[in-house]
């Protein structure tokens, strides 16, 4: 098929096609966790005394009793064959961002040769996938493959179900024979042991004397698009890529606010069905869903858990949406910035840290400045963010964000803490050394009597704000919709475990002094909010004004692109932040750089690629053949003594012709290869590559303004966007 005739037949076999029936509905209470082997199946299936360890195990965090392993894999096998699944998988987390799993059969061939089902407490407990293809940042090489994973009993073992069958997954660490963390799960882990520790003295310090392990919680809103697979498997862009390399802005985009929050598209709200009830079944509680900002554009949102709970759900959610996505003639595109021009996608990560004994720590209550805990809590964040805030830049550094960042849809690469103005007075109270009261919730007399009176919050919300205090809790509003959790989780646990342990210390001497505890707590804080008060921002985070001020004024920095913000790594106090805290060495943190750098490279080469060979053999042949049709045209139309205007042809002549110069730039620009750093190429990729890539995008655009709609080879923005 030629020019626009796929386009063409993907359309009507769209509208044409049948719905897939809804799901009849299911109760929440029999699906729910049906696929996980969680506490309730393990006290049916296993021995009393098995059980309490094991549960001991996942509720306090006490090492696995080995000898228990055996019976564990044994219940858990014959449930998970009782659902069909022949095979398990060890899944971990590399530091890709991505979900690997390594299947294993539970056949065992016996001498006679018949088989039987087996699975260990050994095999349970570790595998060794080889994996020597993950990249490791230097850690190890090729040669030496060996990796190992290890059983996180922490996070429940499912039941993954696809058409092809049932599979027993269970959550692993996955590490290197000299027992270096490959993964992202590992240092969440290790990050969530810091935090507490340092939690649990300060807690002590502020007189509690029942403390419980303290942990951080995570509740991440996703946001994806959903296009016709009929269009996507047209698009070489979004199958290699992700995102639209070319595409013209349409006349209308998401300037009228019509989709945000407007009713769900039929067959979209029967694919969300679907996943839901997946999700369900998974033990993933899905709480809230609804069309985002840009046409084909949506959001889901599970109700928070456990962080390392949290991260590996996180992680199980965007398989669940591909795959789903697939089975309703849908790709579910997770990337940052799908399509030039329109919203991209982030993923908010809401964070925070509690415990059984004193419960949510950064619940303010009704009068914050009289509730110490939370002040002292709220005030180590602060510190946190002023101190570590290029880290927090570093941690959802990606090619694919960086398009979102500092592009007025999203938060600003700029690291700045939103309070509210309830907690702003209170902060700024402190700064004077007395804090005295709180400004109360409001009501809302609405002028009609039918309509009940509403609470009005004692602070706002700020869209803008890259982290934002959010009534029980802080937002990362700038981590991108592809990207694990767990990174910024680390990196906001550790922070914290930082600054509390400073914080601990600092009332410590102070108490040795003699003072009253209240008294140590408003001059540690006071002293806290001289430092590093800069840091809290409540105004509007895409102003000019605002990059100009964060910067000059306060010295916050602004770290546009991955290139500038992932050398923060490197920094010896980074180094030394992980080292003190024990949630990584120098050598693994050195790794990540690395493999952070390459998959930055390698998305902006791979990129590249794609632009000069979709340019090369879609864009170019459809505007000749275009311009041949018309000229053809024009030839005959001269011979009958009629003539046409030309410009037309001219410019998609000059259009042509500037798109194949910039091309060869580009290409030219490839073949470098002599850098003296990873740094120099990563500039390379973000001040060279990216803005030619642009340059050749710029002119095919605009081309495809000028070549008749019936020659172009691309699904359009316009179908894509628009068609359901
Ligand atoms: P928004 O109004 O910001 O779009 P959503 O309802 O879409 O909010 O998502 C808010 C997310 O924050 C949910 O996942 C929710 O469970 C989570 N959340 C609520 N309270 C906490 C908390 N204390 N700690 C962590 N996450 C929380
Ligand atoms: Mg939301």
């Amino acid at each position: 098929m030629s020019g626009n005739a796929a386009r063409v037949q993907a359309v009507h076999q769209i509208i044409n096609r049948e719905l897939m029936p809804p799901k009849p509905p299911e109760r929440l209470e029999e699906i729910w966790a049906e696929n996980v082997f969680n506490l309730s199946k393990m006290q049916a299936s296993l021995p009393k005394p098995v059980f309490k360890s094991i549960k001991n195990t996942i509720l306090t965090g006490e090492r696995l009793d080995p000898s228990i392993a055996d019976t564990v894999a044994t219940a858990m096998r014959d449930w998970a064959m009782s659902k069909g699944a022949l095979y398990y998988a060890h899944v971990f987390y590399p530091m890709t961002n991505l979900t690997a799993e390594k299947h294993d059969g539970f056949i065992s061939v016996q001498g006679d040769g018949n088989v039987i089902s087996e699975f260990s407490g050994k095999v349970l407990v570790q595998g060794e996938p080889d994996g020597s293809s993950f990249p490791n940042g230097g850690i190890r090489d090729t040669f030496e493959a060996r990796g190992y994973t290890g059983w996180d009993v922490t996070s429940p073992a499912y039941i993954m179900e696809t058409d092809n069958g049932s599979t027993l997954c269970i959550p692993t660490v996955f590490v290197s024979w000299t027992g270096e963390a490959l993964d992202k799960k590992v240092p969440l882990l290790r990050s969530i042991t810091a935090m507490d520790k340092a939690a649990n003295k300060v807690l002590k310090i502020l007189g509690n004397t029942n403390v419980a392990p303290v942990n951080s919680s995570c509740g991440a809103e996703q946001e994806y698009f959903l296009v016709d697979t009929n269009f996507a498997s047209q698009r070489p862009d979004l199958l290699l890529a992700g995102r639209t390399l070319f595409g013209k802005a349409p006349a209308k985009g998401q300037e009228f606010d019509d989709h945000y929050f407007g009713a769900i598209p039929e067959r979209v709200q029967v694919f969300m069905q679907d996943v839901e009830s997946t999700l369900y079944k998974l033990g993933i509680p899905a709480k809230t869903r609804h069309n985002e900002v840009a046409p084909g554009q949506f959001e889901i949102a599970p109700f928070f858990e456990a962080a390392n709970v949290a991260s590996d759900h996180q992680q199980l959610l965007m398989t669940v949406l591909r795959h789903t996505a697939k089975k309703h003639g849908f790709t579910c595109l997770l990337h940052e910035k799908p399509f030039a021009g329109i919203n991209g996608s982030g993923k908010h990560v809401n964070w925070s840290v509690g415990n059984a004994t004193q419960g949510n720590l950064l619940d303010p209550g009704d009068s914050p400045h009289d509730n110490a805990q939370f002040l002292v809590f709220c005030g180590a964040v602060i510190r946190g963010v002023h101190k570590y805030g290029s880290l927090m830049r570093a941690v959802i550094a990606t090619a694919s964000n960086d398009h979102r960042l500092g592009a007025n849809e999203a938060p600003p690469a700029i690291m700045s803490v939103y309070l509210g103005t309830q907690l702003e007075e209170v902060f700024e109270q402190i700064k004077t050394g007395t804090v005295t009261e709180s400004r109360q919730k409001g009501v809302m007399d609405l002028g009609v009597d039918v309509l009940p009176y509403l609470t009005k919050d004692a602070g706002d919300r700020n869209r803008t704000s890259p982290f934002a205090f959010t009534g029980n809790r802080f937002e990362f509003r700038a981590v991108g919709s592809s990207q694990s959790v767990s990174g910024p989780l680390i990196v906001l646990n550790t922070m914290l475990a930082d600054s509390l342990d400073w914080i601990g210390n600092r009332l410590e001497s102070e108490l040795s002094k003699g003072v009253e505890c209240s008294t140590a707590i408003i001059t540690v804080l006071k002293e806290v909010m001289e430092e590093h008060g800069v840091v809290v921002f409540g105004g509007n985070g895409y102003s000019e004004e605002w990059h100009k001020m964060a910067v000059e004024e306060r010295g916050l920095s602004n770290l546009r692109t991955t290139a500038d913000a992932l050398p923060v790594l490197k920094e010896e106090y980074i180094e030394d932040l992980f080292e003190k805290t024990g949630v990584l060495t120098p050598v693994e943190l050195e790794s990540r750089f690395e493999v952070y750098a390459e998959q930055y490279i390698l998305s902006i080469e791979v990129e590249a690629k794609l632009v000069i060979s979709m340019a090369k053999t879609l864009i170019y042949p459809a505007a000749m053949n275009y311009l041949s049709s018309l000229s053809s045209t024009m030839t005959n139309l001269t011979s009958l003594g009629i003539e046409l205007d030309k410009s037309s042809v001219q410019t998609i002549a000059d259009l042509s012709n500037s798109m194949v110069a910039a091309l060869g730039q580009l290409s030219d620009a490839l073949g470098k290869h002599d850098f003296a750093s990873t740094e120099e190429k990563m500039q390379y990729c973000a001040k060279t590559l990216r803005p030619l890539m642009d340059e050749v995008r710029g002119y095919a655009d605009a081309l495809e303004g000028e070549v008749a709609d019936s020659f172009w080879p691309l699904p359009t923005y316009q179908e894509m966007l628009f068609v359901k």
